[in-house]
C-alpha cells in the first residue's frame, strides 16, 4: 500500500509513500503514549520554548514549506506562504496564552468548602485532515494540544503525505521529543484500530460530513471524545442598505480564494432584489479579472483545483445547476483541473448549486425578496459553518444574527478562522470548537476538585 502524490498544476507525480504497517503504527502509539508521560512531568515553560522554535522555523523556512504545498495541492505560492505564517502566528498567539487558559478556575465556595477546575491532558489524540489548508488545519488543532501536554498522531488526506511528513519534522526540527507529533501514514479504511487503542483518547477531523459521520461512528463505539470540524454551505447574505462595492470584492474574495476549495467559502450569495443588478454587474466584473494559471508563479491570483476528480465534480453541479435553470454568466470552462472561476445566477433551493456543498471556484446568486425572505433563503441548508451579512444598520444586524442558524456569523466582513475566536459548525457542519481558549479545552480533562 503507498499513497501517491500529484501534482495538480502539472499532472506529474511527485511522490509515492509507503503506507504505515500495524507494526510501525504500534510504535508509534507507544512512542506517543511514552512522551504524554513525560510531558506530564515536565514543565509548561519548556513546550513554551520549543513552540518558540518552532514559530521561527516556520518563518524562517516560509517559502520552502510553502513549495510543498503548492506542488502537493495547487494553491498559489502566495497563499501558501500566507498559510505557514498564520500557523506561527497562532502557535506564537497561544504561547503567549495558554498559561491562563490552563489556570485553574475558581468555582463558587463558601467558608467550608474550595473547588476549582483543573485543566490537564488526556493522552494521544489523532487528527485526521484534509488537503485544501493542509498545514493550517494541522496546526490550529496541534499547536494548542501539544501547548497543553497531549501528544498527537496524524492521519492527513492520502494526497498530501509530503505535507503530513515536513509537519513532522518541523516539530522534530523545533526540539519537541519524537513521540510528541507524529504521522502515521494509512488510508481511512485502516483508522478503526487506532481510534479503538486505549492510548489514543480522542479524535479529531476535518473533512466533509459523510467521513466526520462515519469518524464519529467509531469515536462513539469506543468512546472516545470526538469534534468534527465538517463542510459547509454557508452564506452571504446581502441586503439592500450594504455597502455594495465593498460586499462584492469580498463576496469573490471569500469564494475564490484557495480556488473556492475552503470549508467558510461564500458559497451561497444571497442578495435582496433592488440591488441585484448592481452587485452582479460588479462581481461579474471582479470574476472576470481572477488571474488563473501557475500556482508557482507570482501574478496568478488562482491555480488549480486540488485533484481531477474534485473538479470532475465540481463541473458536474455546475451543469446540473444549468441544466435546473440556473443561467451561467461567467466562466465554467474546466481544463485538467483548472476550472475558470464561474458565476452562477437565478440559483434557487433545490438546485444542486444550492442544495450541496460546492468545493470550487462557483458562485451562487439567489435573489432574496426582503431580508426575512434572505434569512430563510440562508437557513435552508443542512450546514451550520459561517455566515456573512452585510447592512450598514448593526442594530438591525445584531437583531438578525441570532436568526442565523451557523456556528460563526461575521457581519460586514468576511468569514475566517483566527487563534483569538472560536471556530466551529452546527447541523451538518459538525460540532465541537477549534482555536481560543474554547479550542484549547477540547482534548483536556476538565477536572473537577472539591476540597473539605
Ligand atoms: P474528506 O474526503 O472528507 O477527507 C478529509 C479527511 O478525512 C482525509 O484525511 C480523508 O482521508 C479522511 N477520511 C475520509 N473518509 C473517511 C472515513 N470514512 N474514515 C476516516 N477518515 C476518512 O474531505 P476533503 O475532500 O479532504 O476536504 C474537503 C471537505 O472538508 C469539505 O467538505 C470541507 O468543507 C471540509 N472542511 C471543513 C473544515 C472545517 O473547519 N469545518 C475545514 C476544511 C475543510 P483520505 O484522503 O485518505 O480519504
Amino acid at each position: 500500500m503507498s499513497f501517491k502524490s500529484i501534482n495538480p498544476y502539472t499532472n506529474e507525480v511527485v511522490a509515492n509513500y509507503v503506507a504505515d504497517t500495524a507494526a510501525s503504527i504500534e510504535k508509534k502509539l507507544g512512542l506517543g503514549h511514552q512522551q504524554f508521560l513525560e510531558f506530564q512531568h515536565s514543565s509548561l515553560d519548556l513546550r513554551k520554548s520549543m513552540m518558540l522554535s518552532l514559530v521561527k522555523h516556520l518563518e524562517d523556512h516560509a517559502d520552502e514549506h510553502a513549495a510543498i504545498i503548492v506542488t502537493e495541492m495547487g494553491k498559489t505560492h502566495k497563499e501558501a506562504k500566507a498559510e505557514v505564517l498564520k500557523c506561527a502566528a497562532t502557535a506564537k498567539y497561544y504561547v503567549e496564552h495558554i498559561a491562563e487558559m490552563l489556570q485553574p478556575k475558581p468555582l463558587p465556595s463558601d467558608d467550608s468548602v474550595k473547588s476549582y477546575i483543573s485543566y490537564e491532558a488526556k493522552g494521544i489524540i489523532l487528527a485526521i485532515m484534509p488537503w485544501n489548508f493542509p498545514f493550517w488545519q494541522v496546526f490550529r488543532f496541534a499547536i494548542p494540544n501539544i501547548l497543553a501536554g497531549n501528544t498527537a498522531v496524524l492521519k492527513h488526506a492520502s494526497n498530501v503525505s509530503g505535507c503530513a511528513l515536513a509537519i513532522e519534522q518541523i516539530f522534530l526540527d523545533a526540539g519537541f521529543p519524537p513521540g510528541t507529533f507524529q504521522t502515521l501514514l494509512v488510508s481511512s479504511k485502516d483508522i478503526e484500530p487506532v481510534i479503538a487503542d486505549v492510548r489514543v483518547q480522542g479524535v479529531t477531523i476535518t473533512g466533509s460530513t459523510p467521513a466526520g459521520m462515519s469518524v464519529a461512528s467509531l469515536a462513539g463505539k469506543y468512546l472516545k471524545k470526538s469534534v468534527l470540524e465538517l463542510g459547509g454551505s454557508d452564506p452571504f447574505i446581502v441586503l439592500k442598505d450594504a455597502d455594495i462595492a465593498q460586499a462584492a470584492k469580498v463576496a469573490v474574495q471569500a469564494r475564490m480564494q484557495n480556488a473556492g476549495q475552503s470549508c467558510i467559502a461564500a458559497k451561497r450569495w444571497i442578495v435582496e432584489k433592488s440591488i441585484l443588478a448592481p452587485f452582479t454587474e460588479q462581481v461579474t466584473n471582479i470574476i472576470q479579472n481572477i488571474k488563473q494559471g501557475d500556482p508557482t508563479s507570482t501574478g496568478t491570483d488562482m491555480g488549480p483545483m486540488a485533484r481531477l476528480d474534485l473538479a470532475n465534480d465540481l463541473m458536474k453541479q455546475l451543469q446540473q445547476s444549468i441544466r435546473q435553470g440556473a443561467k451561467l454568466v461567467t466562466g465554467g470552462q474546466q481544463q485538467g483541473c483548472n476550472v475558470l472561476p464561474a458565476l452562477l445566477t437565478g440559483v434557487q433551493p433545490g438546485m444542486t448549486a444550492f442544495d450541496e456543498e460546492t468545493f470550487g471556484p462557483l458562485a451562487a446568486i439567489t435573489s432574496a425578496n426582503d431580508e426575512t425572505h434572505a434569512i430563510q433563503l440562508a437557513n435552508t441548508t443542512n450546514f451550520g459553518l459561517g455566515a456573512s451579512l452585510w447592512t450598514n444598520d448593526l442594530e438591525k444586524a445584531a437583531a438578525l444574527v441570532k436568526r442565523i442558524e451557523s456556528g460563526n456569523v461575521f457581519v460586514n466582513a468576511m468569514v475566517r478562522s483566527d487563534a483569538r475566536l472560536p471556530f466551529g459548525g452546527i447541523k451538518q457542519s459538525g460540532y465541537g470548537r477549534e482555536l481560543s481558549e474554547v479550542g484549547a479545552h477540547e482534548f483536556l480533562n476538565i477536572k473537577t476538585v472539591y476540597l473539605q
